[in-house]
């Protein structure tokens, strides 16, 4: 098989990329090690930033979510049940939209192959060859070669112009880049340069998925001495909430009355009760801040979680995704015309984008989580921050800004 751009992954960078390259006449190949249900069905992030959403209306793949989703117009920051509402399009011109990614990868996923785009399902890509090759992209072979293996066991060989890794956190592609030799690149973590930096959080978020009636229409961001919770939502009949609890904890430390108990503690209000029902998942999400710095190699271009990995605090993961390859498309395009210029400049584009998210995601989670090994004086200090942003419009509006996102670039092609 020969294509244009190879693309590792169909979660949110990679299906977005493969549906803004063919609206420019580029042809790409999505590989999937997982199976189209599977895809399509795995909860995992909800909340689009207004450019996302603007970005799915301008490429036409807006419609369903413009049916269903909840748009929403504002969060609640609650601090021991005493509620402060941030008025997200008072403060900010903009909404977000609750709409799950699940349902936004099925969109993608019909309209890539309602296009005759490729996306090969329940195929793994083994090794990628040739990343640093100089050959012509006119080559009818393809400098970069991509082993794979298929469902049925077979292997198989994709030849492209270029390859872009966003095959999510747990990448092999990017210590590529990061490999000693790879050029402008000095090692591994670091305060400065080049590299991946990385940051560790003592709480992790033990997340449930309930049938249940929405507790309220907007979001609610929950700390408590006992520490912090959200309260959100997928549908009008599935609820999303989530519960500080310990990078250790397993399923088993958390029955369901011990969540309903934590839940109540440390989210309802004199006038609010986190609504219940049927719990029918739950999970450990483990939190992690991590920058790859440059995110590209030769051909070998890294996008959404291969290339960084934010706390979900901020609701950033999926929107970064989305960002990267809002940049990336337009610079293969032009790449592939013989103009490599916006290509070359990838990195330095999308990066400071990232770290302004990842300082959000950070400032979020330390303003919200009580530490556990926290003195009272950190406690104290904690709690005074968050009063200083709540109380001040500035500071509600900073917060707001943060939290629907900024425009999307835009390049010509
Ligand atoms: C369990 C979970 C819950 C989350 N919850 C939230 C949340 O509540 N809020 C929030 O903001 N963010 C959340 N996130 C983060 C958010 O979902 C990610 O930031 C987002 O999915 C990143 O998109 P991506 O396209 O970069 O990577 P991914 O969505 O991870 O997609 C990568 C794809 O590559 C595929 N793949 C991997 N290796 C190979 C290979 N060798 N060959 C072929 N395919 C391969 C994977 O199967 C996957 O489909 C959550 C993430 C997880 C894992």
């Amino acid at each position: 098989m020969r294509t244009q751009v190879a693309i590792i992954g169909a979660g949110p960078a990679g299906l977005t990329l493969s549906h803004l390259l063919h609206l420019h006449g580029v042809e790409s190949v999505v590989l999937e090690s997982r199976s189209r249900t599977e895809v399509e069905t795995t909860v995992r992030a909800g909340i689009l930033e207004q450019g996302t959403l603007e970005l799915m209306r301008r490429t036409g793949v807006a419609e369903r979510m413009e049916r269903e989703a909840d748009i929403d117009e504002g969060i609640e920051i609650s601090v021991q049940g005493e509620r402060t509402r941030i008025a997200l399009t008072e403060l900010t011109g903009h909404t977000v939209a609750v709409y799950p990614q699940h349902e936004y990868l099925t969109d993608l996923v019909a309209r890539r192959l309602a296009d005759g785009g490729a996306v090969l399902f329940d195929t793994t890509v083994d090794a990628v060859e040739g990343i640093e090759s100089a050959a012509s992209t006119t080559s009818t072979e393809g400098p970069v070669v991509v082993d794979y293996t298929d469902g049925a066991g077979c292997h198989g060989q994709l030849r492209a112009d270029y390859v872009v890794a966003a095959d999510g956190s747990g990448s092999p592609h990017r210590a590529s880049v990061t490999a000693s030799g790879a050029s402008g690149v000095s090692g591994t973590a670091g305060t400065s340069g080049s590299g991946r930096h990385r940051h560790e959080y003592p709480y992790a978020w033990f997340g449930v998925l309930v049938n249940a009636p929405k507790t309220q229409k907007e979001l609610i961001y929950a700390t408590h001495p006992e520490g912090f919770a959200l309260i959100s939502t997928r549908s009008e009949t599935v609820q999303r909430y989530y519960l500080q609890c310990d990078p250790s904890d397993t399923v088993a430390d958390w029955s369901d009355a011990r969540i309903w108990e934590a839940l109540h503690t440390r989210a309802d209000s004199p006038d609010l009760q986190v609504s219940e029902g049927e719990i029918f998942d739950k999970a450990v999400l483990r939190f992690r801040s991590a920058v790859t710095e440059p995110m590209q190699r030769g051909r070998l271009l890294l996008a959404g979680d291969a290339a960084h990995t934010v706390p979900p605090t901020g609701a950033k993961g999926m929107n970064l995704a989305i960002a990267d390859v809002a940049v990336l498309a337009p610079a293969l395009v032009r790449a592939l015309r013989g103009d490599p210029g916006l290509l070359a400049d990838y990195s330095d584009i999308v990066l400071p984008r990232v770290w302004r998210a990842q300082h959000f995601s950070w400032w979020m989670s330390s303003m919200l989580h009580q530490t556990p090994d926290a003195t009272t004086f950190e406690s104290r200090r904690r709690l005074a921050e968050l009063s200083c942003v709540l109380s001040s419009e500035a500071g509600r509006r900073y917060l707001a800004e943060q939290y629907v996102g900024r425009d999307l670039p835009e390049f010509e092609v």
